[in-house]
């Protein structure tokens, strides 16, 4: 198995340390996805893995293969890895097929054999008629594809994406994640897709590494990302949600409704716990707990309402119709996940 593996990974620029102890397992073959904010690290761990900067502490190895640690460093060119940027890194003065064919140029692959290859790439991405064309006479999201098909046709084990759809618009990105799930699929490549944001991961990614000022907060699957955070700050950066401090049982991480209701209504000091009530766990109905509506706001395809409850605390909730700001609802608490045992 030729999984990509991080140990204790570390990276310092001058005085400032970007990344630190980053240990993760990438499974060969899978599409995984590196999510943070803007300047948590995530550019500077893809080019670690790329071999386009030099790792400060620990070990990173494909299958068995050593790439880097404080001596060793492979050069990019024998990692048999594939980079795709935000800005597409296109070559302006070639033709689409060209840019394309550019690799295997370098590899001294000549002739019919080049352009058959070549030809195949540019039909992945649905690009077949443009080979003649230069970049400049194409959309952002065609030339993404040029730069796609060019990673293609170097067969890479692994290859790295950096916000490739970042310059995009909202429309054009939900036809490139198609293309992008194609193109896993047909090279069998284990994918690294390094973006800020979360809906795009969600979406693509079978396994997500969500990062935080360099370090690790959370390697898992989407759903135990959103279902299951192992922090607060994962809580809050993943999804909508409440975090509420209740009186819950401090061995229960999964709160039921007899729970929840229990522990909100105590009112007396003592052992608190966050909860993270997510809001379509959240429930408006005719008793429960009393909610004031401070906002209701339209999302389409339903309301997303802020409730004040009687402690003062806040709570987001989903609903169906329009409610009237300042009046009195009752609330049920679904679900609740107990974050500080996480
Ligand atoms: P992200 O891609 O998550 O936005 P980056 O990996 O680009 O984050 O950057 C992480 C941090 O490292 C930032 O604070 C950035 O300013 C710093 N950084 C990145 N590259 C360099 C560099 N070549 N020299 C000094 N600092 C850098
Ligand atoms: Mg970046």
């Amino acid at each position: 198995m030729a999984e990509l593996r991080l140990e204790q990974l570390s990276k310092v620029f001058a005085d400032q340390t970007v990344i630190s102890d980053l240990t993760l397992a990438i499974p060969q073959g899978a599409f995984t996805a590196i999510l943070g904010p803007s300047g948590c690290g995530k550019t500077t761990t893809l080019r670690i893995m790329a071999g386009l900067e030099k790792l400060s502490g620990g070990r990173l190895w494909l299958g068995d293969r050593l790439l880097a640690d404080a001596q060793t460093h492979v050069p990019p060119e024998y990692r048999n890895m594939g980079m795709v940027f935000q800005s597409y890194a296109l070559w302006p003065h070639m033709t689409v097929a060209e840019n394309v064919g550019y690799p295997l140029k370098l590899r001294k692959v000549n002739g019919a054999a080049r352009q058959k290859q070549v030809a195949d790439a540019l039909e992945v991405v649905e690009l077949g008629a443009y080979a003649t064309r230069s970049p400049q006479e194409l959309s952002g999201g065609q030339r993404q594809r040029v730069a796609l098909a060019r990673c293609l046709v170097s067969e890479p084990q692994v290859v790295l994406l950096d916000e490739p759809l970042a310059n995009l618009d909202r429309h054009l990105r939900a036809t490139m994640e198609q293309t992008f799930r194609t193109f896993h699929r047909r090279t069998g490549a284990t994918f690294v897709y390094v973006t800020h944001d979360q809906q795009e991961a969600m979406s693509l990614a079978s396994h997500i590494a969500v990062m935080h000022q360099g370090k690790l907060m959370q390697w898992g699957e989407p759903e135990t990302l959103y279902q299951r955070p192992q922090n607060d700050w994962v809580a809050r950066f993943i999804g909508k949600g409440s975090i509420l401090s209740l009186a819950t049982p401090s061995h229960i991480q999964q709160l039921d409704q007899r729970l929840l209701h229990q522990s909100a209504g105590h009112t007396q000091t003592g052992a608190r716990s966050l909860v993270l009530i997510r809001p379509e766990h959240v429930q408006i109905s005719p008793d429960g707990l009393k909610g004031t509506v401070e906002s209701c706001i339209y999302q389409g395809e339903r309301y997303l309402l802020e409730l004040r409850l009687d402690d003062g605390q806040t709570l987001s909730a989903f609903h169906s119709a329009a409610l009237a700001l300042q009046q009195t609802v009752g609330v049920r608490l679904l679900h609740g996940w107990r974050l500080d045992a996480a």
